[in-house]
């Protein structure tokens, strides 16, 4: 045993990580072996002594030893770095929860002697079987990793590359970038444009988020959000949104159309903060935005209709003139139930039902019941993802109320959204055919 930090030293982590090599193939487990380097430990040494960097190593062991994620071994196996070897059931999440509990351990706070002391570290990982099904065949993985990591700039966690792991790392990659994505300003909003079928007019627009990191590309909403929600950085990212929203639509008044009504989309998880509709209500007044000038769209998940905290706060916005849309549905947990127990205005058909509806299917009679029942409830109907004219057809002989779509338009970016408001100016015939997309030949005349 190691003095210091209680913990396993070399030699004897080499035997334990056989064990648990051993342990993990009789159980069916995965075993995640990190390698956790405390990043500039070195200069702790020199600041603060010898004495006080030891201390801290072993506050650090026992933190790892503590995760409470799965049976652990942790042994030190060099200055400042440690070995952690995991037993986790099978499944990609387990590893990536696993890696976060790991990062978060070393980021808590160490309180000595009166003052808090902030840590990070560099991680390298490698999963048995998948990367090996040697002892020292994974550390040496594990190492390469910790390698790259490192060369990368450090406090980041890296798994070893190999094609099974291409998805953890990806994840990794995105969440470390979101932190910072935010004030390097690379975020920007699309705008797709929602049309109303009665006369052709323009009703607004509803925002979309996008994201262009330097390294990492275009990085869809659809594969970030999620993250977001997970790390709660929705919360941040979904108030910039909302303020980029209103900001556009104050600048808008210039071009001279009708009152237009730009859609944002709102994460559950922005929901589930009672102070959201505060927050809302003092960014419109902000911006002197008219609240019926902005629609939340929302999404149902299980947690919309059975938390009273969300409820309360979408009736308050309701209740202050604020729009509400129930998106997306016909996908997830999707129930009728819900147009009569929600506060909302409107109801956005998702697009995996209207793609079908122009084919003899199940989705073609749904819609078109739907939309008279939504009618029924007194609220308002938007066909999302409309594509080809037979669809647009189909939606006008339904008395669908709005479209929006590649038919239409494309979400466009902020200044081929000023070019398109200069050319619109009021115009009332749909722009068929602008979104730019491949239409079927004979489609649209
Ligand atoms: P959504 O709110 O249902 O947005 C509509 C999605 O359908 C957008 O994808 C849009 O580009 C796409 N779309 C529009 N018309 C068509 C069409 O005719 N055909 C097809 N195939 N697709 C069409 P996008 O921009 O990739 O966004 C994906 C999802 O990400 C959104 O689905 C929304 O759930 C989420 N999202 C986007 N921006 C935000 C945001 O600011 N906050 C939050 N919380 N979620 C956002
Ligand atoms: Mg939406
Ligand atoms: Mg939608």
């Amino acid at each position: 045993m190691e003095a210091l930090t209680g913990l396993s030293g070399r030699k004897e982590a080499f035997a334990q990580l056989e064990s648990a090599v051993h342990l993990a193939r009789v159980a069916d487990n995965r075993l995640l072996i990190s390698l956790v380097d405390l990043d500039r430990f070195y200069r702790l040494n020199e600041t603060r002594g010898h004495e006080f960097g030891d201390d801290v190593l072993g506050i650090v062991g026992n933190r790892l030893l503590e995760t409470g994620i799965a049976p652990t071994t942790v042994c030190r196996i060099g200055g400042n770095t440690y070995m952690v070897a995991m037993q986790l059931a099978q499944g990609t999440d387990t590893c990536l929860h696993a890696v976060e509990a790991i990062k978060h351990a070393v980021e808590l706070p160490i309180e000595e002697n009166g003052t808090e002391l902030y840590l990070t570290s560099s991680i390298g990982a490698a999963i048995f079987p998948e990367d090996g099904l040697a002892s020292e065949q994974l550390v040496c993985r594990a190492e390469s990793a910790l390698h790259q990591s490192k060369n990368e700039g450090g406090n980041r966690t890296q798994f070893y590359n190999s094609d099974n792991t291409d998805r953890l790392q990806r994840r990794i990659d995105i969440e470390a970038s979101l932190r910072p994505a935010l004030y390097m300003r690379q975020f920007y909003l699309a705008y797709q444009p929602i049309f109303r079928l009665e006369d052709g007019k323009m009703r607004g627009f509803e925002t979309l988020i996008r994201w262009k990191h330097p390294e990492l590309g275009t990085i869809s909403p659809a594969e970030f959000i999620p993250i977001a929600e997970h790390n709660g950085l929705i919360v941040p990212i979904g108030e910039w949104v909302l303020r980029e929203a209103c900001k556009r639509l104050a600048g808008m008044h210039k071009y001279g159309l009708g009152p237009l009504i730009m859609s944002v989309n709102i994460s559950p998880v922005q929901l589930q903060d009672p102070t959201f509709p505060q927050t809302v209500l003092h960014i419109l007044d902000e911006y002197k935005i008219q609240y019926s000038s902005i629609e939340l769209e929302i999404t149902e998940n299980v947690t919309l209709k059975h938390s009273d905290t969300v409820l309360s706060s979408l009736s308050k916005l309701r209740g202050a003139g604020v729009r509400i849309a129930l998106d997306d549905f016909g996908t997830g947990y999707s129930s009728l139930s819900n147009l009569k127990q929600l506060p909302i205005h409107c109801l956005k058909i998702d697009k995996s039902f209207i793609k079908a509806i122009d084919l003899p299917s199940a989705e073609r009679l749904i819609v078109e019941s739907l939309i008279e029942l939504v009618h029924k409830l007194g609220l308002e109907v938007i066909a999302e993802g409309v594509e080809y004219r037979e669809q647009y057809d189909l939606l006008k002989s339904w008395g669908c109320d709005y479209v929006q779509g590649f038919l239409f338009g494309k979400p466009m970016e902020p200044e081929q959204l000023d070019l398109s408001m200069i050319k619109t100016n009021d115009k009332q015939d749909l722009p068929f055919g602008e979104g730019d997309v491949h239409v079927e030949a004979g489609a649209i005349k």
